[in-house]
């Protein structure tokens, strides 16, 4: 079976696009062990270059450091980089976010002879706004909790390691607000761009995990 699954996305990028919190994170990490992909996620990769201190890295943090976007040229070479370790196929999280990217994207894949395929996770803000702002993240083992779908045993209190739990500064109200309002400014043209090219399939990814990791699941496996 697995082979099977293995064969269907040979030389294959699928994207997994959609808001903070819709949780592309834990869908991809789940399907990329079923289907043997390799996930590249661009927050990943920018935080290991800099822990690592590649020459990457060193730029990227200049940026960082002043508060600035890290400029697309420079997120896409971390990208190509680690895509030109991988064979087979690859799941992408966090990249492309603008249209240069996707089209800097688009040539990189093209030259390898890899198709892509666009997985649009859409979720409402409200269902966005509870499931980030009810994060709550232990100070000593770093497990999540939520204030209300994932309660510890004690209020404020990890259940595994009995740390203190806390609320990360960028899941805030205020701060998630505005990293939507981002998101929402940043995704119009890339949808667009995608739609057009009708690369893309949208989801609903405010539903159960489980319900969503099937249909991305039956997406994956159908691919014509
Ligand atoms: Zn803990």
């Amino acid at each position: 079976m697995n082979l099977n699954k293995e064969c269907v996305l040979k030389n294959r990028a699928v994207v997994f696009f959609g808001p903070p919190g819709v949780g592309k994170g834990t869908i991809t990490t789940r399907l990329a062990k079923e289907f043997k992909c390799r996930t590249i996620s661009s927050g990943d990769l920018l935080s290991e270059n800099v822990k690592g201190g590649t020459d990457l890295g060193h730029q990227a943090k200049k940026f960082m450091d002043s508060g600035g976007l890290v400029p697309d040229q420079l997120v896409t070479r971390m990208v190509v980089a680690g895509l030109e370790k991988t064979d087979g196929c690859v799941f992408l999280d966090g990249f492309p976010r603008t249209s240069i990217q996707a089209e800097e994207l688009a040539a990189y894949l093209k030259k390898r002879d890899w198709e892509l395929l666009v997985v649009d996770l859409e979720a409402d803000d409200r269902f966005l706004m509870e499931r980030l702002t009810g994060r709550l993240i232990c100070r000593d083992c770093g497990a999540i909790y939520h204030r209300i779908n994932l309660t510890p045993k004690k209020e404020g209190v990890c259940d595994i390691c009995g740390g203190g739990l806390y609320q990360r500064a960028d899941d805030r109200p205020d701060v998630v607000t505005a990293r939507l309002s981002v998101y929402h400014q940043q995704s119009a043209p890339l949808r667009d761009y995608y739609q057009k090219l009708g690369l893309m399939v949208t989801l609903r990814g405010d539903t159960v995990l489980d319900e969503t990791l099937a249909a991305v699941r039956r997406i994956l496996v159908n691919i014509p």
